[in-house]
């Protein structure tokens, strides 16, 4: 969800705030921009997303259009979280596409459209951010695996199954018995005289 307050002032040191000083307003123009910067905090999902401070490769083209600024290309980013089944590390890297238009102040699109639909430039800045974290957001699994075939942990004693044999299994214990194991417990550890009863009269205490 984008969030372009209108009246916060960009910071044109901010790593993803970028400055189209050097782009002609001329429809056509084009400047590439070709950077790493560091990623910002809280880029991705809960259990996926780009360390903060990691690089983020910026391969971007900025186009002059009547209306404003358009901007495409991708952002490489390091992904690192953890498999959604069996919680082993996870680290991989993460192209996003991005393509977005920033309108001028005051231009036509500035008037007809809201903020969160299309972006703003104020002045020759416009902040990257929304849209890459958009782009990063979409392009992360919802469900982190750390393969297509994760098997996940055997949820009796949270072993991975990679490392137990085919045949692992519990034993099962059929409802029926495991009421009488839980008396014979209870007889075991608390020998009163009620248990002693239900043992039986030829039972021998040891
Ligand atoms: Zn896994
Ligand atoms: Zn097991």
């Amino acid at each position: 969800m984008h969030d372009h307050s209108p009246n916060q002032h960009l910071d044109p040191r901010a790593p993803l705030v970028l400055d189209t000083r050097d782009l002609p307003r001329r429809p056509g123009a084009m400047r590439v921009v070709q950077r790493k910067v560091p990623a910002p905090a809280d880029l991705g999902l809960e259990l996926i997303g780009v360390p903060q401070g990691a690089d983020l490769d910026l391969d971007l083209r900025l186009e002059s259009v009547s209306e404003g600024v358009l901007v495409s290309g991708t952002v490489t980013a390091p992904v690192s979280g953890e498999c959604g089944r069996c919680l082993r590390p996870i680290s991989e890297t993460l192209s996003v596409p991005i393509q977005e238009l920033y309108a001028y102040e005051n231009s036509t699109t500035d008037e007809t459209t809201e903020e969160d639909e299309v972006g703003r430039l104020q002045g020759d800045l416009f902040d990257l951010e929304p849209a890459l974290r958009d782009g990063v957001v979409l392009a992360l699994p919802a469900n982190p695996l750390c393969r297509a075939d994760c098997p996940g942990l055997c949820p009796e004693c949270g072993v991975h199954r990679d490392e137990l044999p085919a045949d692992h299994s519990h034993q099962q214990v059929d409802p029926r018995w495991a009421a009488l194991n839980n008396l014979n417990n209870l007889i075991d550890s608390a020998p009163t005289e009620q248990a002693r009863a239900a043992r039986g009269p030829d039972h021998e205490e040891n």
